[in-house]
């Protein structure tokens, strides 16, 4: 019998994945959680019938959500990630050995524990948790989190689910006022925000929020085929550094780290912007 998982990407398009087996389902208080092994894209993590991330290219994505303002940050030594639940935005944060300090604030334990089972390519800093003591997993709200915190993160990661159920408040202009307060006076913040062609509206609000917000507000891409339209955007904040001063950021880059995405190249091309969406940005900032 043929068994295929199937994601709604608008009301008139779907993106469907043949499944070779099921192997997690549960419905959690947050969502419903699956962890499916495709034959395109290996095993997939999906929430509430969305595509999450996938062993086939959960790189793309996990190094460019953090490099990306690791590198633009001068020297970040305390990181906070909201969200992530799959673990890959954490193993990236620590192979930078100079980072101290990086908290991971998810609001569902299931799919941490369902990842550490069954996506170990993502988990594996989630499984060796006790290894690493640089490394705290907190299971609560990220919206919570950052409202208590005050002047005291470098760099916030929010590796967000869509901006429905618990996510729905990570979208939101009060969130990113507490982000702001919640960052050290040369912090940065980013935020994966969708897909340039499907999220349009969501994209200009978020960008206005961030940009009245921060000293520097930009959008970067990456190509990600298992998201709708296969191009994804990234917003980032940035209190002090300017994320296109390539000439400051790009040495910085640590070159004897392994990426199989991420390059000096890819980090400046990230941030060309296609005719279309820039003036829908500079419509938004108006
Ligand atoms: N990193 C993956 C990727 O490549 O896109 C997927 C993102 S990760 C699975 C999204 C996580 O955000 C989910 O595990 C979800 O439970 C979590 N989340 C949603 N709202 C949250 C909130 N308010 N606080 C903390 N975590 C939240």
């Amino acid at each position: 019998m043929e068994l295929w998982i199937q994601e709604n990407q608008t009301e008139n398009l779907a993106l469907k994945a043949r499944v070779k087996e099921t192997l997690f389902t549960k419905k959690s208080i947050y969502q419903e959680i699956g962890i499916f092994d495709t034959e395109e894209f290996g095993r997939m993590l999906v929430l509430d019938g969305v595509f999450q991330t996938s062993e086939f290219e959960e790189f793309v994505y996990h190094e460019m959500i953090v490099h990306v303002p690791f590198y633009t940050h001068k020297n970040p030594e305390r990181v906070l990630i909201i969200g992530g639940g799959d673990g890959g935005s954490a193993r990236e944060a620590l192979r930078h050995k100079d980072v101290k300090e990086v908290r991971m604030v998810e609001i569902d334990g299931d799919v941490v524990e369902a990842c550490k089972k069954y996506l170990k390519q993502n988990s594996i800093q989630l499984i060796e948790e006790d290894k690493e003591p640089r490394f705290t997993l907190e299971i609560g709200d990220g919206i919570k989190h950052v409202e208590e915190t005050e002047n005291y993160y470098d760099i916030i990661i929010v590796d967000c689910s869509d901006p429905i159920g618990p996510g729905e408040g990570l979208f939101t202009k009060k969130f990113y006022q507490n982000v702001l307060r919640a960052l050290r006076e040369d912090g940065i913040f980013v935020q994966q925000t969708e897909s340039p062609f499907y999220h349009q509206e969501l994209l200009k609000r978020v960008y206005k929020d961030v940009s009245t917000s921060f000293n520097y507000a930009n959008v970067f891409l990456a190509n990600i085929p298992i998201y709708p339209g296969g191009l994804h955007t990234f917003t980032i904040g940035s209190k002090k550094y300017d994320p296109l001063k390539f000439e400051e950021i790009l040495p910085r880059v640590k070159e004897d780290l392994k990426y199989q995405y991420y390059n000096k190249d890819i980090h400046k091309a990230a941030f060309a912007l296609p005719q279309f969406f820039k003036e829908i940005l500079d419509s938004a900032a108006k």
